[in-house]
């Protein structure tokens, strides 16, 4: 999108919430994304939030996700545009292109740019961003949200001259080896599964990160693992951070962990991918609260059928 309001002559700020994994480095303007962390990145953004004539908000569908930035967006004076695909949108952006039907953000962003009429605006460096958001939102094409629809913007793309096992392999062959090493102890280590509820969960602690160096994006992924145990239904990790117990939960067919994620965790998301936290209660109580509801949803997992 940054690269796109470029060639559209607007000068373009990319600010994130938090910091993100090393395996997207080596996305295009990569080195000019202001991360929203620190005193000084914070004033600096600020600045250029309060100056700002447009925000676009890609990627979420509630001022709340972004945290910090919350606050300084609400407020600012700019016209905002969300272009999201999370389920239910909150009010705060003048212009909206929300379809909680599409895989990912990247896809609309696609589709904007074509009905702008300036598909040809977008070059390979672009290419390879929104493949990427695709492709990663997709599970590599793979989750029910792949419809046609989105092979068919993967194949726009490829047409471009995007080399797409390349990309594939930028996020998905890039692991470090303590990356991979952590991966190996939480599967043979950590791996909890309860076959009576069909879910399975890991919970790693802080100082089983600090082990294994882990970095931002290091456990990301880790529970779709879970997920491959045959007859397993939700998938669940909890991975104890400085600022709050987070929550990856995954499930399959129309058993819904956005709901639990949401009445439980402080969470949401979609229906078979959400994430939540807890704070100021700990690990242990966090994985207590997870295993005291799963009776509640028994019923609904044992009804899958697999
Ligand atoms: P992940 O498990 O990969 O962090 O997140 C899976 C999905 O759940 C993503 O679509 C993400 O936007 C959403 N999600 C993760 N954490 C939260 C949260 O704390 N609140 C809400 N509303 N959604 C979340």
């Amino acid at each position: 999108m940054a690269g796109y309001l470029k060639k559209k002559g607007h000068q373009v700020t990319v600010i994130t919430p938090s910091d993100y994994p090393q395996f997207l480095n080596w996305m295009n303007g990569n080195g000019e994304v202001l991360t929203y962390e620190g005193q000084r990145r914070q004033k600096k953004a600020n600045l250029l939030i309060e100056d700002a004539d447009v925000i676009f908000c890609l990627d979420f569908s509630a001022l709340g996700r972004i945290q910090d930035m919350e606050n300084p967006v609400r407020e600012a004076k700019a016209v905002k545009v969300m272009i999201d695909h999370h389920l239910n949108p909150e009010d705060f952006a003048q212009f909206f292109y929300h379809d909680s039907n599409a895989a990912s953000t990247c896809e609309l962003i696609f589709k904007l740019i074509c009905l702008l009429g300036d598909k040809s605006m977008i070059d390979i460096p672009m290419g390879e961003c929104l493949y990427a958001g695709i492709m990663t939102d997709t599970g590599s094409f793979r989750h029910p949200s792949t419809t046609p629809e989105v092979h068919r913007v993967a194949a726009e793309i490829m047409e471009l001259g995007v080399n797409t096992n390349l990309v594939h392999r930028r996020i998905y062959d890039s692991s470090s080896t303590n990356r991979l090493k952590f991966l190996g102890y939480v599967l043979s280590e950590k791996l909890v599964v309860l076959p009576e509820y069909r879910t399975a969960y890991f919970v790693v602690t802080e100082e089983e990160l600090k082990k294994f160096h882990s970095q931002t994006g290091d456990t990301e992924g880790v529970v779709n693992y879970a997920l491959q145990i045959q007859g397993i239904v939700m998938a669940v990790i909890i991975v104890d951070r400085p600022e709050a117990v987070k929550m990856s939960f995954r499930s399959v067919e129309e058993f819904a962990v956005n709901t639990i994620a949401s009445k439980y965790f402080n969470g949401g998301g979609h229906k078979n991918a959400a994430g939540g936290k807890t704070t100021g209660i700990g690990l242990e109580a966090t994985l207590k609260r997870f295993l005291d509801i799963l009776p509640e949803y028994k019923e609904a997992l044992l009804a899958v059928t697999t």
